[in-house]
């Protein structure tokens, strides 16, 4: 239990209550739905560092949900609330992601039980190789198998050194780096998967307000732009959404809720001037020309027209859903909201984007990058320049054709650089992803609407991945 005085499930049970309630709602055979909701297996694994002088025991997880597909994907936080029952229920919802964006991967989870800030560079390295090594000698991390990802607490850095580590391990693999994703460029990575979770965030945003039927059921009215935001967690999900919206949607970040408080602002805060004080400080506390509120949890409830949680599970929960005023709440976190809370919202009328398809960004990319990694050529770079000559070639016969006829037609610059200008990895990375999270919407909405049963875009979203998942099985003979 979270929370025993409000009675609130654990994190893995209110997945599982919210997939009892999908599955209600369809015609699956007993045995297939129970096969589909339970966690297939989850390594344990205690490992001795030896740092500042004396060994230091760890302990970390690898959870594995479904391998209805394989590889297995999902990321690994570091974190010292990391424990079995999360990273079972994080698996649970990367099975559920990964069916419901149509990245062809079975659920995964993994966690170390740390808190990163105690460790410097060096000592962290030491810890996740070891951890890593533990995982790979038992094909928990494998490009054809289980493959890993960045999440709360974990990055670039790590992954770089988890896809060495193996390397190291399996010296004559030749897709030796499609054993991991969520790399730097440099070492195997691909452009745009920092970003990916947030852009994913912004993406599934601007198709949520292409609805204006789907706007008004969250009591809303209009276009994104001038929308109030209110954001919890300023780290890599947080922030791109949060510096997106307000960059390129004209959305007002009115509030900014971190570990030690939060900022608010009803004139709009600026995201990077905020980024930067809480790297240079450590938190949000004393930035200038702001509201700063102790209790930062308290801003969840402000009034405002969209909630981004991207922090952490169950921050809205039974204690405080009755008095979170935001008509439409976005889950970029995994789990924000409890079962109990879930409850408490749909009655009040408030939409919720669900977590398995608001933050699918970073998976949706994470698979491009695996692509990449196996392949061995990244997007765009046979192309690129054939489909400029292409464009070239209309441009210069238009041109002719004005000087020949007398037309006087000239282009206007901008179009013609734009025009000409043949799609780079990052370009490529950015349409597949908008691709695919408008897809995705599109499939949960058709439910939605579609069914006279289903009355929200979670249980909508559940029952296209669980419905995905029992074809696979069935197809598989099971
Ligand atoms: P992160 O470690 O980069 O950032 C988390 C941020 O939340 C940090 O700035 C931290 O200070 C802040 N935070 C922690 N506890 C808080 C609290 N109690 N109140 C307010 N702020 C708090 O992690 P992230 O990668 O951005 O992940 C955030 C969430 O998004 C997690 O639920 C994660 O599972 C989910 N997610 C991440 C990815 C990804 O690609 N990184 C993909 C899908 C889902």
């Amino acid at each position: 239990m979270t929370n025993p005085q409000l009675q609130e499930p654990s994190f893995r049970e209110s997945v599982d209550l919210m997939f009892n309630r999908a599955v209600r709602l369809m015609d699956l055979s007993p045995g297939l739905e129970n096969k589909i909701r339970v966690c297939n297996s989850t390594y344990t694994v205690r490992f001795g560092v030896r740092l500042r002088g004396k060994i230091e025991t760890f302990t970390g997880y690898r959870s594995v949900h479904s391998e209805h597909m394989e590889p297995v994907k999902g990321g690994i936080r570091y974190a010292l609330t990391v424990h079995q029952d999360e990273v079972e229920a994080l698996a649970a919802l990367m099975t559920y992601k990964c069916a419901l964006v149509e990245a062809p991967f079975g659920g995964s989870k993994g966690g170390l039980c740390i808190d990163p800030r105690q460790w410097d560079d060096h000592e962290l390295e030491q810890i996740t190789r070891r951890f890593a090594y533990e995982l790979i000698k038992r094909d928990l991390i494998h490009p054809a198998q289980n493959v890993p990802a960045p999440d709360m607490g974990t990055g670039e850095r790590e992954m770089a050194w988890i896809a060495d580590q193996y390397a190291r391990m399996n010296t004559t693999d030749i897709n030796a780096k499609a054993c991991v994703t969520g790399k730097p460029p440099h070492a195997g990575g691909i452009q745009g998967r920092v970003e990916a979770t947030g852009r994913g965030v912004q993406y599934a945003l601007r198709e949520f307000f292409r609805h204006p039927g789907d706007v008004a059921a969250a009591h809303l009215s209009g276009i994104l732009a001038g929308k109030r935001v209110v954001v919890q967690g300023l780290g890599n999900v947080g922030y791109h959404a949060a510096k997106f919206l307000s960059e390129e949607d004209g959305c007002k970040i009115t509030g900014i809720i971190e570990r030690d408080g939060a900022l608010v602002d009803e004139d709009g805060l600026n995201v990077e001037e905020v980024k930067a004080w809480t790297q240079a400080h450590g938190g949000v506390k004393g930035f200038p020309g702001a509201t700063w509120v102790e209790d930062g949890a308290s801003v969840l409830e402000a009034d405002c027209d969209i909630l981004i949680p991207a922090a952490m599970e169950g921050v809205i929960h039974r204690g405080n859903a009755d008095r979170i005023s935001a008509p439409l709440i976005i889950e970029a976190a995994n789990g924000p909201i409890t079962f109990g809370a879930d409850e408490i919202l749909r009655k009040k009328g408030t939409v919720i984007i669900p977590d398995m398809y608001a933050n699918a960004g970073g998976v949706t990319v994470s698979y491009f990058e695996w692509v990449k990694n196996l392949s061995h050529i990244r997007f765009g770079r046979m192309q690129r320049r054939a489909e400029e000559a292409r464009s070239r070639l209309l441009v210069e016969e238009l041109e002719r054709l004005s000087a020949d006829k007398g037309l006087g037609w000239t282009l206007a610059a901008d179009f013609k650089d734009k025009f000409l200008r043949g799609d780079d990895e990052l370009a490529l990375v950015r349409s597949g992803l908008d691709d695919t999270m408008r897809t995705a919407y599109q499939s949960m909405r058709e439910v939605w609407h579609g069914r006279d049963d289903v009355e929200d875009l979670r249980t909508a979203a559940y029952i296209v991945a669980i419905s995905r998942v029992a074809q696979t099985y069935r197809s598989k003979g099971l």
